[in-house]
């Protein structure tokens, strides 16, 4: 962008506040600092409004999840992609939590998330947070929880290894690294509870599946189901 280019932006910025997290555009009036042109562009899955849908089936056979969706559809090389990695790897947080408050919208509309009693962020290993500074699926959740009326619990479930990412391994090897990655501290703060399971990008599920089957394993009489904010499953079956 241009010096001009600069200083109108900032000059802007002064008048108006901060443009959209997402495309910076100062003109188009939208919700949770999120312009009307981004939220008509964006693509949403509406997986949430389904009963069935290609993310829940990702879970069948694997572990019994009540209801499971994600937002909107993770492309590679857009400006959605580019939304996840700026939260996830620029210390954009503010960005995950006002995506979080329009997908906990979106779930309170449709009515199926209606009983989430609380909110579980996929968890973090420790030196991750020391290094990125948070956890953007806690942030996520925040956003959420503010929207749905329900609490987030950070606390009760973590993560017992650092497991190197996943974005370069093969299936086979994802499901391999996820084994035992997860165990829960504070059962008596989720007994009996209906837990949404809250991740950034749903690719495999492997991950959120072995956080299930460790709140599953320690607490039997909870349910569970999954919100991811994006995903690469796409529309057709799998
Ligand atoms: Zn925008």
């Amino acid at each position: 962008m241009s010096m001009l280019g600069n200083i109108l932006r900032s000059l802007s910025s002064l008048i108006y506040g901060d443009g959209c997290i997402i495309c910076g555009d100062h003109t188009h009036k939208g919700m949770h600092s999120i312009c009307t042109k981004c939220r008509l562009e964006i693509p949403l899955t509406h997986f949430y409004s389904k009963e069935d849908n290609p993310v829940k089936e990702r879970f069948d056979g694997f572990v019994a999840v009540e209801h499971a969706s994600a937002m909107f559809f993770y492309v590679t090389n857009s400006r959605w992609q580019g939304l996840v990695h700026r939260f996830k790897y620029s210390g954009k947080w503010q960005i995950a939590y006002s995506m979080g408050r329009w997908y906990g919208s979106l779930l309170k509309e449709s009515g199926l998330y209606a009983d989430i009693d609380v909110i579980v962020p996929v968890p973090l290993h420790p030196i991750k947070i020391l290094k990125r500074g948070y956890n953007q699926s806690r942030y996520i959740a925040e956003g959420m929880a503010k929207e749905m009326g329900v609490k987030v619990d950070a606390r009760s479930v973590r993560r017992l290894r650092n497991n190197p990412s996943q974005a370069r391994n093969t299936a086979t090897a994802r499901w391999a690294n996820v084994e035992s990655l997860f165990g829960v501290r504070r059962t008596e703060a989720l007994r009996a509870k209906h837990i949404l399971v809250v991740d950034d990008v749903l690719t495999t599920g492997a991950t959120i599946t072995s956080c299930i089957q460790a709140i599953k394993a320690a607490l039997p009489d909870c349910r569970v189901s999954v919100a991811a904010l994006s995903t690469t499953i796409r529309r057709e079956r799998m």
